[in-house]
């Protein structure tokens, strides 16, 4: 059998979107899952498009989330190179053969001339369809103007391995243009250069290029070369669902995910199930499953949605069941999130153990690495009394100042005789619902805001314990003196 290897081949044009990941994603898994190679080469073909860095940003992207390439740019391989800009003198030879075998042409037409034709195809109400082999008319093809392919037109029908049986008729096929006259290759034929000489097995990619899908056959009988298995992949669409995921949907660069915080592998896990299923209601996955159970052939045809909450979801899973240990070693970040880790700065100098204790509070409310601070900081530094707590809460709000203030007082005289475990800090608590007569969302809250400026916290009994009596009893007095 034909070793398996698998490409990824973005153009540098912008940052990349969990589009762009998802294609990379499901290419990776075919090549892992065969013990293949999977290989990242950069289309760069359009000068006027490439946006300075993108090609760093895709590099990084895919290191970030752990997909690792056998092949590209920035590594060897048998096949390089991975840059299409460094591969010019290839496409020409491969231009050539098309010119001797008579399958290619110097366009004898001028641009103008060819928009005249595109024109007169639109007010006529047809597609445009270049065919205008004239041999007699071409000029010899010196790079100055632009190669076409000579087509063959037929009917097609081919398997794709998302969509199924697909077919089309001969009129689709047409005389499109391999090289530019700026001496740089179309990206129609550069890539069938590219997978031939790579020797890649699979192409997968997005719908953009299903239409021109014909002309490719077409172009592969014309060189002589075995088609690979194609596999398009559905859209992604917005949260609505009923049309194309944009930025506006909220969906940030895949970067910006893993510098907020979301772990890698619940990023895969997510991205992996757009549009994919292994037939089961499993909906999280680890990445070694994916390996194990990724078909392309449950890929769905339709459209996917992008549902932002569920990707938090997923987040929120993987973090859960790490180990309190592992778990710390997440939030210290990687070389591709800010340095320093997650923490707030006011943990600089706590120790580490002191730091596992607090996120072992804040695990389960934890949804994304970014949310660190805002939840912990007040287990390393005393905030300063915000009264906006208080008259913003929709219970305390409502009972006067004396009142709460003499509460309070309750509160702490208690407090102060307890010897902050967690189970004595518990009983105190309950002990002051009774003395009290008031509810939890009175007492506790009033002192919850009071001991960490805060109207959320984890479990008020763990949380005080782990603040210490100290530390406790001096924001109490802080908060009585405001009241
Ligand atoms: N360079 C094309 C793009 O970025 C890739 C298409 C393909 O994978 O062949 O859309």
């Amino acid at each position: 059998m034909k070793p398996i290897r698998t490409r990824f081949a973005p153009s540098p044009t912008g940052l990349l979107h969990v589009g762009g990941i998802r294609t990379a994603l499901f290419a990776w898994l075919v090549a892992k899952q065969a013990d293949g190679q999977f290989i990242l080469r950069l289309e760069d073909t359009d000068q006027a498009r490439e946006v300075a860095g993108a090609d760093k940003h895709i590099m990084d992207c895919l290191r970030a989330l752990g997909l690792d390439y056998d092949e590209g740019p920035d590594k060897s391989g048998d096949f390089g190179p991975y840059r299409q800009s460094e591969r010019l003198n290839i496409y020409k030879k491969w231009a050539q053969k098309l010119v001797d075998s008579g399958r290619a042409y110097a366009d004898p037409y001028t641009a103008a001339e060819v928009q005249a034709f595109r024109e007169q195809a639109q007010a006529a109400k047809k597609p445009f369809l270049y065919r205008n082999h004239r041999p007699e008319n071409s000029p010899v093809w010196d790079g100055t103007k632009p190669l076409r392919f000579k087509s063959e037109p037929k009917p097609y029908q081919w398997q794709d391995a998302v969509m199924g049986n697909l077919s089309t008729p001969p009129e689709v096929v047409d005389d499109f243009i391999l090289m530019k006259s700026d001496g740089y290759p179309t990206y129609n034929f550069a890539h069938i250069v590219d997978d031939a000489e790579m020797q890649c097995s699979h192409v997968i990619r997005g719908q953009e290029f299903l239409a021109s899908t014909p002309n490719y056959l077409n172009l592969y009988e014309a060189l002589g070369l075995e088609q690979p298995v194609l596999a398009t992949m559905p859209h992604i669409l917005g949260e609505t669902g009923n049309k194309k995921l944009s930025k506006r949907d909220g969906a940030k660069d895949v970067l910006n995910y893993i510098q907020d915080g979301y772990l890698p592998e619940a990023l895969v896990s997510f991205i992996a199930t757009l549009g994919w299923n292994d037939g089961t209601e499993q909906e999280v996955y680890d990445t070694n499953e994916l390996i194990k159970n990724f078909r392309l052939e449950r890929v769905q045809k339709s459209g996917a949605r992008f549902d932002e909450q569920r990707l938090l979801w997923v987040n929120g899973v993987f973090l859960r069941n790490m180990p309190i240990d592992f778990l710390y070693t997440r939030t210290l970040g990687t070389k591709y999130t800010k340095a320093g880790g997650f923490w707030p700065d006011e943990a600089k100098d706590a120790d580490e153990d002191y730091k596992k204790q607090v996120l072992g509070l804040v695990q389960e409310r934890l949804k994304y690495f970014a949310e660190l601070p805002e939840l912990t900081r007040f287990f390393f530094t005393d905030l300063a009394v915000n009264t906006e707590l208080i008259t913003g809460n929709k219970q305390l709000k409502k009972i006067d100042k004396t009142q709460l203030h003499h509460l309070l007082e309750i509160a702490r005289l208690d407090l102060e005789q307890s010897d902050f475990s967690k189970e004595d800090l518990t009983t105190k608590l309950n002990g002051l619902l009774e003395s009290t007569g008031q509810k939890p969302g009175i007492l506790f809250s009033l002192i919850r805001i009071a001991t960490t400026q805060s109207s959320a916290s984890p479990g008020l009994a763990e949380s005080l314990a782990l603040l210490g009596k100290e530390i406790t009893l001096r924001r109490i007095d802080s908060q009585l003196g405001v009241l």
